[in-house]
């Protein structure tokens, strides 16, 4: 999901066209003398409202009309041509995200504390982001103008948010009004439209599970495969969502759940030749019951929404340890098992200079899961990596991902640091700028760790397992 940047979203007040950010050097738009805060405000004379109306108005045109207002007030037409695909080497302003109208009783802004960064409170709802970056919509208050939008820009696929199609389930999570929360005939109008649709259920217990859930498979299968995928992740309450109408997902509720939908998607596989309906990651792990394999995840559709990428990981992980396995040149088949460990002197990468020794932080969630494998990488190599999990206590609650820890989380583990240096999981920084959930600052935090911190992504982490040794870059 793609984490906007929170101040233009709420107090820019909007003027017509698409602001220019960055003009590459020798490009087509430097030679027309476009310059940043530029705005292109019509192209061959239809309007721009943003860079994907710029990017849909001028997709295939080779003669074109660009109408700029610059910084000055100064409006000009810049009349041009251009080869065909010829890129014009520009940048815009990030898109401003429209606003939800729900009031949705699990609503994640609902379960932050006051003092997260502004961005978290923000509830975007818009097709275009969905479009752009899979962030889900209702599409409960979706105008006439966006449905027409996404059709004739072909903005395909959506992601939706039904969670049911039983409408009063439904109306009642979204906290609307169930005409409000009937999407049927725009679902029906973007699937004629050729539109595709990936779909989500956030799973509330006693609300949308059992046989509501099963109905919502079953229906949405139905239009497989305009509707291509449909996730299905469990609620996660912090401790500051005490709407009493909301239920836990414990071990026990999840390990059902894997036992109900496994039947569907057996049967899914078998009429469909897909799994079609996806659990989240967080189902398995906190049910205690194995991640599925490879095949059943097809090309992950849904592994942003933390649908298959603990698969992802250890696949990918097996590579690594089958790759050091054969550095470390130890005869082909043999398995790899933590209990495993071998005599150093028989293991030539266990002595090797530069050996890491230091520490990966990650959340509880994901922590048994990585610990083992870099218990087995650590057998393997002789480094000395440890995996720290850490208590999210900002959140709290049910709240146990890597991506959600904060600041002062990773600030109360300071002294069970192990090595050289530390390892942090990317995401938990703002793509856009250098500041944590609870709005530390990136820097702040390094300068109050006794070690250098590193922060990586899950590839990060396995790219540098792979190949380096000693601290990551
Ligand atoms: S759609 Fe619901 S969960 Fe999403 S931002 Fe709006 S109220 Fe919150």
């Amino acid at each position: 999901m793609y984490e906007f940047a929170v101040e233009p979203a709420i107090t820019q007040l909007r003027r017509p066209g698409v602001i220019i950010t960055e003009v590459e050097p020798e490009s087509l738009a430097q030679e027309l003398e476009l310059f940043p805060n530029d705005r292109i405000v019509k192209v061959n004379g239809r309007q721009v409202r943003d860079y994907l109306d710029f990017r849909f108005q001028t997709a295939g045109e080779t003669e074109l009309t660009f109408r700029v207002k610059k910084t000055n007030g100064e409006t000009l037409d810049i009349e041009f041509d251009r080869e065909e695909g010829e890129d014009f080497g520009l940048s815009f302003e990030q898109i401003v995200p429209r606003q939800c109208a729900n009031e949705c009783i699990f609503c994640f802004c609902k379960g932050n504390p006051d003092d997260a960064r502004p961005s978290l409170f923000v509830r975007d709802e818009d097709i275009r982001l969905s479009f752009l970056y899979g962030n889900y919509t209702t599409l409960s208050s979706i105008t006439e103008d966006e449905m027409n939008r996404i059709v004739e820009q072909r903005l395909s696929p959506q992601y939706v948010s039904i969670h049911a199609t039983d409408l009063k389930t439904r109306a009642y999570l979204l906290g609307v009004d169930e005409s409000r929360a009937d999407i049927s005939r725009k679902l029906v109008r973007l699937l004629d439209a050729d539109i595709e649709l990936h779909a989500q259920v956030v799973l509330c217990p006693e609300i949308n599970d059992g046989k509501i859930l099963e109905q919502t498979l079953r229906d949405l299968a139905g239009h497989y495969p305009k509707v291509i995928s449909t996730a299905v992740v469990p609620v996660a309450l912090t401790r500051y969502n005490t709407d009493e109408r909301l239920t836990r997902v414990t071990p026990a509720f999840c390990k059902g759940t894997i036992h109900e939908v496994d039947k569907l998607q057996k049967e899914f596989r078998k009429t469909l030749g897909t799994t079609f309906a996806f659990l989240g990651d967080e189902i398995y792990l906190k049910g205690g019951v194995q991640i599925p394999s490879r095949r059943h995840y097809g090309n992950y559709p849904q592994i942003e929404d933390g649908v298959g990428m603990v698969r992802s990981f250890l696949n990918a992980f097996d590579k690594v340890l089958n790759r050091r396995y054969a550095e470390a040149q130890i005869s082909g088949n043999e398995r790899i098992h933590a209990a495993a460990i071998r005599p150093q002197e028989k293991n030539p990468a266990a002595t090797a200079p530069g050996s890491g020794f230091g520490t990966i932080i990650t959340g509880e969630m994901f922590a048994p899961v990585l610990s083992e494998q870099i218990e087995k990488y650590n057998v393997l190599t002789g480094s000395r990596f440890h995996v720290l999990a850490v208590r999210n206590t900002y959140f709290g609650g049910d709240v146990s991902v890597a991506g959600l820890l904060t600041g002062q989380d990773l600030l109360k583990i300071r002294d069970q640091l192990v090595g050289d240096f530390v390892i942090i999981p990317t995401s938990i920084i703002k793509s856009d700028e250098p500041l944590l959930l609870d709005g530390m600052r990136y820097e702040d935090l390094r300068s109050q760790f006794p070690v250098p911190v590193f922060d990586l992504d899950t590839q990060g982490l396995i790219d540098f397992l792979a190949n380096k040794k000693g601290e990551p870059e």
